[in-house]
């Protein structure tokens, strides 16, 4: 996609005097800077009132970026509103979850169901492509920014109904779906439906009277935002027609269908924000599952090269962590390594947000001297990363529609949630290295020798199939409680839980406890070994599998907490309870064994080692995020750094946020 490790971030000439622009363009040059993303925020500067469009200062940063030879990443702008719009199409603005119409104000401001936005955004992106699409020096094109939120206005209404109308056809099969009956919620026409927040069915931001309902509008508002991405997508190919098309993404975040939104961009780019105490396994998992939306290498688009503002609490890197975390981004399956941003803002409440050049406003500082290091790194590393891939055989489900559902239920427990529950089996796959792929619900299955499936709540049409398929071919499958309960539009699968999976895992889950912070039971394996488990305990039945552990303590005591359930040539782990991490471990290493899974090296070690494949060689990366050192394990020693072009020596160790990327034939 590029041709070299895009190494720059977000720049804002625009909030700075001529005299500025100049002295960065040196500084940046010194640090080994070869790419800026521009235009972010810029659409009142580029077209002040209705009829009037003024690119005369972005010609400028434009023709600037270009002499310098840099590669260009050109933002559309329409990730906040102008003022003069607002005013003159009041519609343009959301209506928040209270119902509360806004005025102006903030970013990720518009919405998405406006017509008037929706001209207007459609109409600048046009305009941009049609003046800059032509440069060779645009890179890319990064459309709006941090697309998330939702809009609760009479236009959303409406297109929420015209949406509905597409997706059910019918009021009888929108009232089934949404199991109407209950509380006499029964619609007779589709003007009766109302939007589910605070006015309405939504019970807090985060609960819901009718979960089909609230699931739909995620859904729903997803594509509307989809649709507004396309939009300015479709307006830009009107004039350019190679340059890769992306918007920025948030990891995790709740409010957006990923895996959707991928098949339509052209690369993933993502922000990489952790906060002081996030685990590196969770930055990790982000990276892989941003590698994951469409299985392709991604643009780290946004990290601070020091701190946050906008955290509880804003720490600084430590020496050596920028590096380390640019590196781990890389190792993971980044072509680019962008920062958030290049020139500290002066005013607003940005002006806390680490950048490149700081307030000081100069290159005598530690940040500073850190970019210029891994920049000239970057630069000697060359292309020779560039499209190298992962080849994984372990995958791990996530799933927004599950994510959606899985936290609109009431009960059993509010501590139920569904990132936590995934992040816990990824960690255990990420201390051993394992590589893992973060795959959607429909990937397919055959690459992979194990698929973990955690709370895999809402079972949707084709799921049962396909994992039976992958088990009956010789897969290894994991999966937990609070799986198989529901269909896709939340309603139960009756006739037993878990479900469509209850004929696969061999047992069928009588009732649901729910336990309490401080309380737990105990998990009792064959050979007397007990650990604790706890959150939600299963009271289930065996029906073909076998018991690897049962309940030590309660009333179910004695009951199996943990099967085994052969089918086909392959095997299902259904863990009935929160398993504490010695369980957890003990499970996962049962099921990686049945499955033949190997880690990326066999050695443990408390580094972290990823592997990425190029054409003709691998490049292994070794990160030490430990506070204590660590030997380099005896595989990979005697192998070349391409970093400093050494070979490794038996007994060398690795600080912390040292950094090898060891180039291995193979
Ligand atoms: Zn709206």
């Amino acid at each position: 996609m590029f041709q070299r490790i895009l190494y720059g971030g977000d720049y804002n000439p625009n909030q700075w005097p001529r005299e500025v622009w100049e002295q960065d363009m040196r500084y940046f040059k010194n640090a080994h800077i070869n790419s800026a993303t521009v235009n972010v925020f810029s659409w009142a500067k580029i077209q002040p009132a209705e009829e009037i469009y003024d690119f005369s200062e972005l010609d400028d940063i434009v023709d600037m970026l270009s002499r310098e030879g840099y590669d260009i990443v050109m933002a559309t702008s329409t990730g906040a509103l102008p003022a003069w719009m607002v005013k003159r199409y009041p519609e343009v603005a959301r209506t928040d979850y209270e119902g509360r119409a806004h005025k102006f104000g903030h970013r990720h401001n518009a919405c998405p169901n406006s017509p008037v936005f929706q001209k207007f955004a459609a109409k600048i992106a046009g305009k941009l492509a049609e003046r800059y699409g032509s440069n060779p020096h645009i890179a890319c094109w990064h459309v709006s920014n941090e697309y998330g939120g939702e809009c609760y206005c009479e236009n959303c209404a409406k297109a929420f109904r015209v949406w509905l109308r597409e997706k059910y056809k019918t009021l009888e099969a929108l009232n089934a779906a949404w199991n109407m009956e209950f509380w006499g919620h029964i619609v007779y026409d589709w003007d009766e439906i109302v939007l589910p927040n605070a006015l309405g069915d939504g019970i807090g931001w985060e609960k819901t009277a009718f979960a089909g309902m609230s699931v739909d509008y995620r859904r729903f508002i997803s594509d509307s935002m989809l649709d507004n991405f396309k939009m300015e997508r479709d307006s830009i190919r009107k004039f350019d027609r190679e340059t890769p098309i992306t918007t920025n993404l948030m990891g995790t975040y709740k409010g957006l269908d990923y895996f959707k939104w991928a098949k339509e961009m052209d690369i993933v780019s993502w922000d990489n924000y952790p906060a002081y105490d996030t685990p590196w396994s969770s930055v990790a998992m982000r990276h892989d599952l941003m590698r994951g939306l469409k299985g392709q290498p991604f643009m780290l688009m946004e990290q601070t090269p020091s701190q946050q503002n906008w955290q509880a609490y804003n720490s600084l890197k430590r020496p050596g962590q920028m590096r380390a975390q640019s590196y781990q981004t890389i190792a993971h399956g980044a072509d680019t390594i962008q920062f958030f941003q290049l020139r500290r803002s002066k005013g607003a409440c940005e002006k806390f947000h680490g950048a490149v050049i700081a307030h000081a406003g100069t290159d005598r500082t530690r940040v500073y001297r850190e970019v210029e290091q891994l920049g000239r790194e970057l630069e000697a590393l060359g292309n020779r990363t560039l499209g190298s891939v992962h080849d994984s055989r372990v995958g791990i489900v996530f799933d927004w529609d599950n994510y959606w559902a899985l936290e609109y239920t009431s009960g059993p427990s509010v501590r139920l949630t569904y990132v936590e529950q995934i992040e816990q089996y990824y960690r255990f796959f990420y201390d051993r290295n394992y590589s893992v792929d973060m795959i959607p619900v429909d990937a397919a299955l055959d690459r992979y020798k194990i698929v973990v499936a955690p709370v895999l709540y809402m079972v949707k049409e084709g799921m049962r199939e396909a994992l039976e398929d992958f088990v009956q071919k010789g897969g290894v499958l994991v999966t937990t409680y609070m799986s198989g309960i529901v269909d896709q539009s939340d309603n139960v699968h009756l006739g037993g839980y878990p479900g469509p999976l209850r004929k696969l895992a061999g047992v069928w889950v009588e009732e649901i406890d729910a336990l309490a912070p401080g309380q737990y039971n105990e998990a009792v394996f064959a050979d007397k070994s007990r650990v604790k488990c706890g959150l939600v305990c299963d009271l289930m039945h065996l029906e073909g599998a076998q018991s690897l552990a049962e309940y030590g303590n309660d009333f179910y005591a004695g009951m199996p907490v943990l099967t085994k359930n052969a089918f086909g040539k392959g095997f299902v782990y259904y863990v009935g309870s929160e398993l504490d991490a010695e369980g957890l471990s003990r499970t996962l290493r049962m099921a990686a064994e049945d499955a033949g899974v190997s880690p990326v090296i066999p050695e443990e070690t408390g580094l972290e080692v990823s592997r990425r494949r190029a054409k003709d060689c691998s490049y292994y990366f070794v990160i030490n995020f430990r506070k204590e050192e660590a030997e380099i394990p005896a595989c990979l020693v005697g192998k070349t750094d391409v970093l400093t072009g050494r070979q490794t020596e038996a007994g060398e160790k690795l600080s912390q946020y040292d950094v090898k990327i060891l180039q291995v034939k193979e």
